[in-house]
């Protein structure tokens, strides 16, 4: 994938509407970390004005690729594209650090990462105290480097290890697959079994495509465009042997689909013959919720249900389901049937993860712009947080934890699976 960065660079009327909302201007108020800054740096970049030294390096690396700025900007100037593009640069001057280049390699080798997380799961006891219930694990004592950070539960088997490929659920006439993604995969299995409960009581019939890969978002956002070559080609190549037999492709993850539905057409734009082919898969790929609300009866099904006090829920969005997909209507619209929906003041405000860099070498910054996050989730009084995001429940549950905040995080599916098991 190709960007040129001196046309979105030039482009820009720095107008500054973008600034006041940038996630990370709002924490590290400088002109150079600013959408406006960003694209100002780039298209120094690519004048041959900048060099890319260290200090550009860390500049890039601190933007959370939110898309906030795109999502204001007057003429939606693509700044965490240019940055993406940005990052490919970088890494391959200065190489990808070691463990972010193991965390890939297990990314692109499913076998091999069931196999270590299986095994690091058995040792987990030892260092880790297990919240089964938060699908979470928090050091026992104060680590190098992660401190007594909360971290997504491993799990000895992976939910795709635990099902079989088809499931038959009495429908004849619809077939999902599911695109269950690494983190409802590996950490936060309760989000896919509570999807596979919901198919399960419309009789609706499930695929899950064993041989599935990451959609390669984490590598995406780092630079590893070769990995993400990789991951895409061989995903694309695996879903068109299951694509005719199914009505949908459907998503847990936001990160996940906003990467399939957006990013893999976008990556490929020069590969003409796979961005046709890719443009076939993503026609018939969903959010969960919004496949769920558009597409099934199951909508109807909750509100015939009879829940007798409505627990109150937070719901934030994650961006790249609001922002990227708009989806935003759908996970509400479902769940306040049986639940009471409070909003907090900015459900769209970017909880802050940011990737895999800023949640390790940057994770200052991700602390940071948590904090006004979990203050308007308590102004709710919501003791239970919601959002379609495995990303976004890694940052906040830390962040709750961190907090001390009396809050669980439940994705949207579990909530739902939640209300029809107690009327089954
Ligand atoms: S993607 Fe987010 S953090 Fe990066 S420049 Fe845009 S608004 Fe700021
Ligand atoms: S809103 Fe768009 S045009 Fe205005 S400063 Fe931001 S990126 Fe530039």
């Amino acid at each position: 994938m190709k960007f040129d960065f001196t046309k979105a660079s030039e482009a820009c009327v720095k107008c500054g509407k973008c600034v006041p909302s940038c996630t990370i201007h709002k924490i590290n108020i400088d002109e150079v970390t600013s959408p406006r800054g960003f694209l100002e740096l780039v298209g120094a970049h690519q004048r041959g004005e900048l060099e890319l030294d260290k200090n550009a390096k860390d500049i890039f690396e601190k933007c959370f690729l939110c898309t906030t700025c795109v999502s204001i900007c007057p003429t939606s100037l693509p700044t965490d594209l240019a940055i993406e593009n940005i990052r490919r640069d970088i890494a391959e001057k200065f190489g990808i650090a070691w463990f972010k280049r193991v965390y890939f390699f297990l990314l692109r080798h499913r076998k091999v990462m069931d196999f270590c997380l299986s095994l690091g799961s058995y040792f987990l006891p030892l260092i880790f105290k297990i919240d089964h219930d938060a699908q979470s694990m928090k050091p026992r004592f104060s680590m190098p480097f992660v401190g007594k950070r909360v971290f997504p539960l491993l799990n000895k088997r992976s939910f795709l290890q635990r099902h079989k490929e088809d499931i038959e659920n009495g429908s004849k006439t619809k077939r999902v697959a599911l695109f269950v993604g690494c983190f409802s995969n590996y950490h936060y299995t309760k989000t896919a079994e509570s999807l596979l409960e919901i198919l399960k009581a419309l009789k609706i019939n499930v695929l899950l495509p064993k041989k599935q890969r990451c959609c390669g978002a984490p590598a995406f956002f780092t630079g590893d465009f070769k990995t993400v070559d990789k991951l895409i080609r061989a995903n694309v190549e695996y879903f068109e042997t299951f694509l005719d037999e199914v009505d949908a492709i459907i998503i847990p993850e936001a990160t996940c689909a906003a990467m399939i539905k957006e990013d893999w057409e976008r990556f490929m734009s020069e590969d003409v013959e796979m961005s046709k082919r890719i443009k076939k898969i993503t026609a018939k790929v969903f959010m969960a919720s919004e496949w769920l609300y558009k597409k099934t009866t199951l909508a109807e099904y909750l509100k015939n249900l009879n829940i007798s006090k409505k627990e109150r829920v937070t719901y934030h969005d994650p961006c790249h389901a609001r922002k990227v997909l708009k989806i935003f209507k759908e996970p509400r619209a479902l769940l306040e049937a049986n639940y009471d929906i409070k909003e907090m003041s900015d459900p769209n405000q970017c909880c802050g993860f940011g990737g895999v860099t800023i949640q390790s070498e940057k994770f200052e910054l991700a602390k940071a712009a948590a904090k006004p996050k979990i203050e308007m989730i308590k102004e709710t009084n919501a003791k239970i947080l919601s959002a379609e995001c495995g990303a976004c429940r890694m940052q906040l549950s830390n962040a709750i934890d961190n907090d001390g905040a009396d809050i669980r995080f439940k994705h949207p599916l579990e909530l739902i699976a939640e209300v029809i098991r107690q009327n089954g």
